[in-house]
């Protein structure tokens, strides 16, 4: 990256990161980054084609095949991701500040929450690194004689890693640390409006000594390089976090040659609040739920499910907690939530609200934005919803919380569980036997008692149904980069 400017530097131009060297695309073509809080242009990237994507598969390729990194043990991978993890720590303002210019959100956001999850997520990797041991299995031999078999786990060969705008350096750091510890190479593909940090980390890589080509990003499009480098035959395994939408393309996609893929992707997280709930407890926490980073959170806990008996105070509470968040220019001081990330999200946000009007919901807080300049959507409060409403049904990924009422725990876990999604979900009540009664009956791939969305580099994370396929993070995250082989031996 050249051209440097802005307090904590941020980078004007940006190009592509293919076999350690920033270079333009083969056809020179660039993007414009524009900004969520004034729409100006505040830096551009090199915008790929086919080629930009064949020349970072063959270098991703090479490494794996026949490099350096090829060779490495996994004692040595582990040393390198420490490294890396160190200068991420490093720069943790500045990648915080990147992320944040790109889709308007407060910088204090990704430096409190994705920075510290993302320098985890490494330096666990690197801990991983050397014990990805096999088991030894017992069997009758071979026609009469004894024999040994073991397992190894070996790298399942080049990823492409397609990440989504909402959260990039985390979920970029949830796919290269697990793949970088099982011994794979990668080429990553930011979203169009994220390509910073992505560019960022591939320089740290190639300063904390990893060889050339292990790591390579390619910017531009999703219909373009997204669907190239998904294509492309020299890929072995394809994971992607994104919209359900292009998950199931990518699916389709990877079945011509049989790619590897993991999908992490949207959801419709419930939380289940029970009248014996610590009240102020649960009404902050299914705030932070949903208005964290303006509800774009693919966990954000938009399905609120509250006992019938606390149902008015708690949308109540609710709402005068969305009223009192401070929206605005993120740089400016007391602002608590900043725009929506891109003009489509805007739109699309207040296209919802006006459908959660129109289908009869109560409106206790916010509704539909005027455009002025800039991105901000007001955070919003439906409730006396039903399940069957659009608003309750369908991923809105904006500020918008849509309260339903329950008689009991068989009707909140119907509601619960009454959506093509199980991602996230909260249980809020004081009884544990209750907590975990609904914890078991709730389709999700993660749920959290009394609290929202538990991440960590140790713990798994990933949805059923049509919320993904496989695990990111946690041991079965790194094990999803490899193939178990079996190995007998005839030994007498
Ligand atoms: P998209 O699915 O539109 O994009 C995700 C990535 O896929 C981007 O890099 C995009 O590129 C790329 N892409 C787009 N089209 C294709 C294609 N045809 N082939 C290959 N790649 C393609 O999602 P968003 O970026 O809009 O993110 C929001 C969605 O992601 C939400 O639905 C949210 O729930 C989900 N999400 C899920 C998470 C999880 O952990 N389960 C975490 C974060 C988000 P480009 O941007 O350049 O078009």
């Amino acid at each position: 990256m050249t051209d440097m400017a802005g307090s904590l530097a941020l980078p004007r131009e940006m190009r592509h990161f293919i076999e350690g060297r920033e270079v333009e695309s083969a056809d020179g073509r660039r993007g414009e980054l524009l900004s969520p809080v004034d729409e100006a242009v505040f830096a551009t990237y090199a915008f790929g084609g086919e080629e930009d994507v064949d020349k970072a598969v063959s270098s991703a390729r090479a490494q794996f095949d026949h490099g350096e990194w090829s060779r490495l043990s996994g004692y040595d991978r582990g040393l390198l991701l420490n490294k890396l993890a160190d200068l991420i720590e490093r720069d943790a303002d500045l990648i915080a500040e990147m992320d944040a210019a790109c889709i308007g959100r407060p910088a204090m956001e990704p430096r409190i929450l994705d920075l510290p999850n993302a320098i985890q997520t490494i330096r666990t990797s690197a801990g991983w690194a050397d014990k990805l041991e096999g088991r030894t299995i017992p069997t009758p031999g071979y026609l009469g004689r004894p024999t040994i078999s073991y397992t190894v786990h070996e790298a399942v060969g080049v990823v492409a890693a397609i990440t989504p705008w909402n959260t990039p350096f985390m979920i970029t750091c949830w796919k290269v640390g697990p793949l970088l510890a099982a011994g794979c190479t990668v080429v990553i593909k930011p979203s169009e409006e994220t390509p910073m940090s992505a560019l960022h980390l591939a320089r740290l890589v190639k300063e904390a000594g990893f060889p050339d080509g292990v790591v390579n990003v390619v910017t531009g499009s999703g219909s373009v390089i997204g669907n190239a480098l998904v294509r492309n035959p020299g890929v072995d395994k394809v994971t992607f976090t994104g919209s359900p939408g292009v998950g199931k393309h990518i699916q389709q996609e990877a079945a011509e040659d049989f790619k590897r893929v993991s999908l992490e992707l949207g959801g419709k997280s419930p939380q289940i609040v029970y009248a014996d709930a610590d009240l102020a407890e649960a009404v902050a926490g299914c705030a932070m739920g949903i208005f964290f980073n303006q509800g774009q959170i693919c966990a954000a806990g938009s399905r609120i499910l509250v006992h019938e008996d606390i149902a008015e105070i708690f949308a109540q509470q609710f709402a005068a907690v969305a009223e009192s968040i401070v929206v605005g220019d993120p740089a400016q001081e007391g602002v608590q939530m900043g725009p929506v990330a891109k003009k489509a999200q805007f739109d699309r946000v207040n296209d919802y609200i006006r459908k959660g009007i129109d289908a009869g919901a109560t409106l206790m807080a916010g509704g539909v934005s005027e455009y002025t300049q800039g991105w901000f959507v007001k955070p919003t409060v439906f409730a006396n919803a039903n399940n069957d409403m659009v608003i309750a049904q369908e991923e809105i990924f904006g500020p918008v919380a849509t309260i339903i009422p329950f008689k009991d725990e068989d009707e909140a876990i119907q509601i619960a569980n009454g959506t093509v999604y199980g991602l996230g979900a909260t249980v809020w009540t004081s009884d544990v036997k209750r907590a975990h009664r609904l914890a078991k009956r709730v389709k999700a791939g993660a749920v959290g008692v009394n609290c929202w969305a538990p991440i960590d580099a140790r713990l798994p994370w990933g949805g059923v149904k049509q919320s993904g396929i496989g695990r990111e993070c946690g041991l079965a995250g790194v094990m999803a980069y490899t193939e178990e082989k079996v190995i007998t031996v005839v030994t007498d």
